[in-house]
């Protein structure tokens, strides 16, 4: 197992592209510990599947839009674990608005979920990363691409991928990688295959259908491995060719 004895902290880890990778880190041998928002049980059945595969697992709320709650999620995950080889930002929201709707409160929600508690996040996970760790962004394609209704959450994206880039110089002498992975459209309750948008969606990406949360969860434990000891800086994309 590539990641046995390595410890992962996941936010937002309790549904969706989270969930798969607290599993899939678990799997290749991780112990791990998620954040989630508001949703215990399905946090607790994150927890529960790592634990019936036979790993370790742990789960703690913390809002990432605010910065003491993140900042004390974040310090009782890393004192559970003892210590983070790994810290994957995953937690996210998207709210769709023309620049017609967009209100104060979006762009705000979004820029403190999606920017400011990967910022604090990191700030307070740093003093317990080990050197050689691995800090991996979950960003989007839309940081790439001009969407309409998308504009704020691109924003937030792109602004992602950025502080990737940056920290990787920043944490270099420490071997810290820092990565951005962006997905394309993934199946789960933020962005479901049977949606509103979805069929519209579809004809945009070149395979002709949603990406899985396993799909988006396999890079994630690669830039996490061994194999992936000289990326750092860089962003992937996992969108089935969409940004091509
Ligand atoms: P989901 O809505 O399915 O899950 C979101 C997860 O984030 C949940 O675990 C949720 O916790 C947590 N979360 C939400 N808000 C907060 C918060 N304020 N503080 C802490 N945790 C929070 O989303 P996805 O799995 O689809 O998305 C995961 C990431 O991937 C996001 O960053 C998203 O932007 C990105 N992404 C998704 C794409 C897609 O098509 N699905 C495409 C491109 C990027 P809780 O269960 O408690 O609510």
């Amino acid at each position: 197992m590539s990641l046995q004895g390595k410890k992962a902290l996941v936010t937002g880890g309790s549904r969706g592209i989270g969930s798969a990778i607290a599993k899939r880190l678990a799997a290749d041998g991780a112990t791990v510990a998620i954040t989630y928002a508001g949703n215990k049980a399905a946090a607790d059945a994150t927890v529960a599947a790592i634990e019936q595969a036979g790993g370790t697992a742990f789960a703690f709320q913390a809002d990432a839009a605010d910065g003491a709650s993140q900042r004390a999620g974040i310090e009782q995950a890393a004192g559970a674990l003892g210590k983070v080889d790994i810290l994957v930002h995953n937690a996210g929201v998207a709210e769709f608005a023309t620049i017609e709707q967009d209100t104060d409160a979006l762009f705000d929600r979004q820029f403190d979920v999606n920017v400011r508690g990967v910022h604090v996040g990191t700030r307070a996970a740093l003093p317990h990363l080990s050197d050689g760790g691995r800090i991996i962004l979950i960003g989007s394609i839309s940081g790439e691409l001009g969407l309409s209704a998308v504009a704020t959450y691109s924003a937030t994206k792109a602004a992602v991928a950025a502080l990737a880039r940056s920290w990787a110089k920043d944490l270099a002498s420490r071997n810290i990688l820092v990565n951005t992975v962006q997905p394309g459209p993934i199946d789960t309750d933020l962005n479901p295959a049977d949606g509103e948008f979805a069929q519209q969606m579809t004809t945009m990406i070149p395979l002709g259908r949603y990406g899985t949360v396993d799909e988006v969860s396999g890079v994630v434990a690669f830039l996490a491995g061994p194999d992936a000891s000289y990326v750092t800086g860089t962003t992937i994309n996992v969108d089935g060719g969409t940004a091509a």
